[in-house]
Formats: structure tokens, C-alpha cells, sequence
């Protein structure tokens, strides 16, 4: 029996991974979304059921699970160089003249590849399967982001086909611009700050705790460089078609030139047509294509002699300022916008531009009626990066930041280490008013029905609502009078409303917004007091020993709750019948046995799934690495525990304990 079930989930497997391939690599699905979903459901089923079967590579790992709060430090294999750069023909140039010396033929032909821009990352492969992860680090060592990288789905876990036996391939962890922009739409949503550029969030992401937030992102990997003992094909260029052809995203932009005009040909294209990619490039990179060739040219000590990056030119123009504008935030954070003469900046026409800070403004000196360089780097929303003085008018004047709220004209504020200015005026001051409330009904939060960011607005024009608990007191015959409002849509929000009395405990926390009470911390903060009362009980000292709670968030739990006017929103939520209790089922099961200790699970159970034996671990105050290190108190091991682990805890002195073992200490 257990065979025929291996047999099939084999299958499932290797089916879901190649249409995950189709899906992501090659962007030609065979199959429905709600097809693949069925399967996916069909094979975690039998895993389930079938925990002995488990496999870290299958495809329903995607979906991340794993929480890291010390990523382990990883020695690479083979030494992660850097790229010497180049930024005119010239300097191209002499990179060919000293690879002509070096070499005996001058026969040399290149692989032209675009500089991906990103994170870097190697990926070790044994025996045609995914073992681990690394960050670049400073290139000798770097950190071990396995569980967070397996979500990305465009990477394979498993290979479709025969490749090299043990191999490194290395690429670039990348945000695809539409990805990234639906990102920072979500975010401005419930009132967080954009995220300044894609480059920033993608290696921001590889370095999150929690894996299932990984899994969230719409991440790609790039890959550019298969790294072996002597590789069994002729050059860089066959290496990379035969990894794309088991499953390796290596993008179709990559060309063999056979000569350097030929390379600045190639430059030439892409300095122009570089805005139509889906993903952010910063220049190409240039590498001999035979691996004969490039064996001989070796390494200096910090780069490959056979490779070189060509760096674009940033796209800059120049045009006035018109205008500096600010911006209030949800939290009342104050940021300084110019507003610009529209000018065409690769390929979009430019009116706004950041100015970040007070600091920023008069370290450049900039003044309206400037003429200012405008950039767009890796950025997405564009810089000032200077001011053509010799056309700065003559009755120009410093800019002068300013004082009070633009908003509610409360003065400013500016503390110690902190770049921003802010509003103090938390409860008078409208734009953070509306932005609290748009944050309690957004989706993560209280996730309210037929509530928007401009109804919200809207009501708070209208005198009908001052804070969040004054939703519960809304009456359809209010709402219908309000613009494009009908019947319907009153009742919509009405019932949203209602059945948001059902959200839990946790993201009722999440949902109050607390500054710096995230998602997560909401959850910990959630489960170690139980109700909200236990909390508002709380001191300091107690909050910062809560598991990974720190100084920062204790403060402003703090604050927030000594503040009387979110004693009284509470106290009018609490009536209104809002959970701010753990319910009783998620109760149950939760002790503090645990707690302190951290446990490392290996090998497959018996009578315990994986996923439950983790969830057992948290819900009884234990925390779960996936990596052996000094911190380890306890390795929870079933059978087939892996001899690489086993030796690593043995070393350690860390103890081994059985499934039934650790069901006791519980
Ligand atoms: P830099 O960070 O400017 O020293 O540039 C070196 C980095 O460029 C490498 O570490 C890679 O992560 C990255 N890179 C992006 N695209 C490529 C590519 N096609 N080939 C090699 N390296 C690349
Ligand atoms: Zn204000």
C-alpha cells in the first residue's frame, strides 16, 4: 500500500513542478490555476496523511512555514567574487587588450548578459535537488536563507531533467516592477511608507523571519553563473541553455557576441531599451564565453579576470522646481515632495520627485525656482540629486522647512535620531485621523466589506466618524446620503461591519495600530497576554521579556495604552462586541512548557505531522529553527535524520530527543 502511495505522490510532484516551471520560467501554463490548486490540494492531503513521505523540496513548501530569527552563517563552497566595473567603451577596451595578453589566441568571443538588480544569491544543488541557499555576505561567508528562497516559485526545487551531478548556480534575487508597485500599493493602503525601490526590498525580503511573508512577495530569481568542478561543457554561454533547459530562469535577453563592437552593440540596445524590461538593470556584464579561455584568465583577488560589468549612465535631466509640498503620513511622519516642471526621464514623464528630509533639502541647498538634476536610479520614484547653481535666480532664498502641520498646523516635532519631522497632533490632525481608521479596515486588519480608503474620507468629512470605534455607531439611512452611495452599497458596509465582530483577538491587536505593532508582534503579543486587558495590565519590564518583544515596541505598547482616549475607543469596541480575547478554542492546547527553548526537527514522525509537531512547539512557547547552531536546545529527531545534521549536533553536544520524548515534556 504504502508503496502505490509513495508511487503517487512521486507523480504529483513531479507534475506540480514541472507546471510550476510552465507557470514561472517559461510563462506558458498547460493547466488551469484551478487544475494546479486541485493537485496541490490532492498531494498536501496525501502528505498529510503520509508524513513519513515528507520532503522539504515539495511543491507545497512554497507556501513557507518557517520561522528564522538567527540566519546561519554559511562558509561558501567556492568564493563568491565581486565584478570589476567599466563605464565607457574605452575602459572596455583595455579590459580586451589585457585579456588578449594573458591569452595565447586572441580568438575570444563574449556572453553579453544585462545586469540584473538585486539580491545575490548562490543556490547549492545535490543530486538534482535544492539542499540550500546562501547570501552573497562578503563573499567568503554569507547567511543561509533556504526557507525563505523555497517560496520562490520560480526557482526549481527539484530539477525536471539530468544536469551536472553537484553544482552551485548563482543569480539574482529580483522584485519585478509590477510586483513591486502592487506591493507599495497594498502598503500605502494601510498607511505604511512606501518602499523606496525594488533592489532594497527584494534583499530586505531574503532576511525576513518569517517565510510565509516570503512566500507573499513576488519574487523571481535570475540566474547567471553555474559554478562546478570542472564543468562538463565547452562555455558559459551551452552551460547556461542546458541549466534553462531543467528549470533555471535564465532570461532570453543573454547573447553571444564574437567581437567587442559587437559588445557595444549589444550596450547600445539595452541603454536605450532597458525601460521596457519588466525588472530594473543597471548596466550589462560581459564574460569570455569559453570556459577553457576563462580557466586560463583565473582571478585577481577580488574579481574574475575573464568578466566585467558596464555600468549605464543614470538617466539625468534638468528642470525646475516649481513647488515643495508635504505630506502627512499615518503615523505623522512629514515628507518633503518637489513638484517639478514635467520633463520625459527614461521613458515616463516626471513631476514629483522625493526630497526625503529636512537634512536632505539643505545639505543640496535646493530652492524653489531652482533648476535641479533629477535622477532615476534604482529608484522608482525619482531624486534630486543637484542644483545648476549658475541658473539659480538671483533673488533666491534657502528654503525654509517647515514648522507646523500643513494638515493641522499643530507645530512639529523632531527627535533624536530620527531623520523626519512629525505631527504630533495624533488625534486632531485629519490625515492621520482618516489614516488610522483606513488602517482598522483594511484587509490584513479588520478586513471590512464595502469600506474604503475614500469612503473613510468621505465619513470623516461628513462629521460621521472621529475614530474607528465610531463605525459600529454608523446607520444605513447616514451613509446613503454620502457621494455614489446607494442602498446596496450602505447595507454592504453595514454588514461588513457586523461580521467583522467575528476577527480575532489578533488582528483586533494588528488592527489598532499601534506604531510598530505589526502583524507578527500583534500575534506574539496576542497569545502571551490572552486578552487585551492582560495587556493594558502590563508593564515594561514584563512586555520586554515576551519573547522578541524589544524596548521599542514595549514603549509604544505603552504609550499607547496610557493614552485615555484609546482606553475609551476600547472600552466602545469591547460593547460593541469586538473580540479582545483568545477564544477558547485557541486556547486550548497552549501552555508555557516551552518556552526559552528552541528546537530543531529532523527526519519524519510517526504519530505527528511535521507542521504539527512545529505548531505543538509554538503553541507550548518553544520556538523552531531550521538550523543547528549553539542556540539549539533540542533536536526533535525521527527517522532519517540526516548524517550532516546528526554530526553537526553531535558536535554541538546539543541533545537528541524521540518523537516520544518530546510528546512527554508536553
Ligand atoms: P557589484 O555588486 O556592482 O560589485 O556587481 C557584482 C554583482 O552583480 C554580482 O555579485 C552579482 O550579484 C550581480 N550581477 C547581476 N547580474 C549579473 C550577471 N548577469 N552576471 C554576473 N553578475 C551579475
Ligand atoms: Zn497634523
Amino acid at each position: 500500500m504504502s508503496e502505490v502511495i509513495k508511487h503517487k505522490i512521486d507523480a504529483l510532484r513531479k507534475e506540480l513542478h514541472q507546471h510550476n516551471s510552465n507557470y514561472y520560467v517559461l510563462d506558458a501554463p498547460s493547466i488551469s490555476d484551478y487544475e494546479f490548486d486541485l493537485k496541490l490540494q490532492e498531494l498536501q492531503y496525501l502528505e498529510n496523511q503520509y508524513p513519513q513521505f515528507f520532503d522539504p523540496n515539495s511543491p507545497t513548501q512554497r507556501v513557507g512555514g518557517d520561522i528564522v530569527k538567527n540566519f546561519e552563517t554559511v562558509v561558501h563552497k567556492n568564493r563568491m567574487y565581486s565584478l570589476a566595473n567599466s563605464y565607457s567603451k574605452d575602459e572596455l577596451q583595455d579590459w580586451e587588450s589585457r585579456i588578449h595578453k594573458i591569452l595565447d589566441q586572441n580568438q575570444v568571443s563574449y556572453t553579453c548578459e544585462l545586469k540584473y538588480d538585486g539580491a545575490s544569491i548562490n543556490l547549492v544543488y545535490e543530486r538534482g535537488k535544492l539542499l540550500r541557499a546562501e547570501t552573497r555576505g562578503d563573499g567568503v561567508q554569507g547567511d543561509d536563507v533556504t526557507a525563505n528562497v523555497r517560496t520562490i516559485k520560480s526557482i526549481p526545487l527539484v530539477l525536471s531533467d539530468d544536469f551536472i551531478q553537484d553544482f552551485e548556480i548563482r543569480g539574482e534575487i529580483i522584485l519585478p516592477l509590477d510586483g513591486f508597485n502592487a506591493m507599495n500599493k497594498d502598503r500605502v493602503e494601510i498607511g505604511e511608507d512606501a518602499y523606496s525601490n525594488p533592489r532594497n526590498t527584494a534583499s530586505g525580503s531574503l532576511k525576513l523571519q518569517d517565510s510565509t511573508e516570503v512566500a507573499k512577495r513576488p519574487l523571481d530569481c535570475l540566474l547567471y553563473q553555474v559554478v562546478g568542478q570542472k564543468l562538463p561543457f565547452d562555455s558559459h554561454f551551452e552551460t547556461l541553455m542546458k541549466a534553462k533547459k531543467v528549470g533555471f530562469n535564465i532570461p532570453n535577453t543573454i547573447k553571444v557576441c564574437q567581437n567587442i563592437d559587437a559588445v557595444f552593440e549589444f550596450i547600445n540596445v539595452w541603454d536605450k531599451k532597458r525601460h521596457e524590461l519588466p525588472y530594473e538593470t543597471d548596466g550589462v556584464v560581459i564574460k569570455v564565453n569559453d570556459l577553457q579561455q576563462q580557466a586560463e584568465l583565473g582571478f585577481t583577488a577580488k574579481a574574475p579576470r575573464w568578466a566585467i560589468a558596464y555600468k549605464f549612465k543614470a538617466e539625468q535631466v534638468s528642470t525646475i522646481l516649481n513647488e515643495i509640498t508635504y505630506q502627512v503620513g499615518r503615523t505623522g511622519a512629514i515628507t518633503p515632495v518637489a513638484n517639478l516642471e514635467s520633463v520625459q526621464l527614461a521613458g515616463t514623464i516626471v513631476k514629483r520627485a522625493s526630497l526625503h528630509n529636512a537634512d536632505q533639502i539643505s545639505k543640496l541647498d535646493i530652492r524653489v525656482g531652482d533648476t535641479v538634476f533629477v535622477e532615476k536610479g534604482g529608484e522608482i520614484i525619482p531624486k534630486i540629486v543637484g542644483v545648476d547653481l549658475e541658473k539659480r535666480p538671483q533673488n533666491s532664498e534657502p528654503t525654509k522647512y517647515i514648522s507646523h502641520c500643513p494638515d493641522c498646523d499643530t507645530e512639529l516635532v523632531r527627535t533624536e535620531g530620527d531623520a523626519k519631522h512629525f505631527c504630533p497632533n495624533e488625534y486632531g490632525c485629519p490625515t492621520q485621523i482618516t489614516g488610522r481608521i483606513q488602517h482598522f479596515i483594511s484587509r490584513k486588519a479588520m478586513n471590512i466589506d464595502g469600506l474604503g480608503a475614500e469612503t473613510i474620507e468621505l465619513l470623516f468629512k461628513e462629521g460621521l466618524i472621529n475614530n474607528y470605534a465610531d463605525l459600529y455607531d454608523l446607520k444605513v439611512a447616514q451613509i446613503i446620503p454620502l457621494e455614489r452611495m446607494a442602498d446596496k452599497s450602505a447595507q454592504n458596509i453595514i454588514d461588513g461591519l457586523l461580521k467583522s465582530k467575528e476577527i480575532p483577538f489578533e488582528k483586533v491587536l494588528f488592527a489598532l495600530g499601534i506604531r510598530f505593532v505589526g502583524e507578527t508582534v500583534a500575534k506574539k503579543l496576542a497569545r502571551h497576554y490572552k486578552s487585551i486587558d492582560k495587556l493594558i495590565l502590563s508593564n515594561f519590564e514584563a512586555l520586554v521579556n515576551v519573547d522578541e518583544i524589544g524596548e521599542v515596541i514595549a514603549k509604544s505598547v505603552i504609550d499607547f495604552f496610557n493614552d485615555l482616549s484609546n482606553i475609551q475607543i476600547i472600552d466602545k469596541l469591547k460593547q460593541k462586541g469586538l473580540q479582545f480575547e483568545m477564544s477558547q478554542a485557541s486556547q486550548e492546547n497552549q501552555t508555557d512548557k516551552l518556552v526559552g527553548l528552541t528546537f530543531v526537527v529532523s527526519g519524519v514522525f510517526e504519530k505527528i505531522t511535521r507542521p504539527e509537531l512545529k505548531k505543538s512547539i509554538e503553541d507550548n512557547g518553544g520556538k523552531v529553527s531550521t538550523s543547528i547552531s549553539k542556540k539549539t536546545n533540542y533536536i526533535v529527531a525521527g527517522d532519517n535524520m540526516g548524517p550532516s545534521k546528526q554530526a553537526k549536533a553531535e558536535s554541538l553536544g546539543i541533545t537528541i530527543i524521540s518523537e516520544d520524548q518530546f510528546l512527554k515534556m508536553i
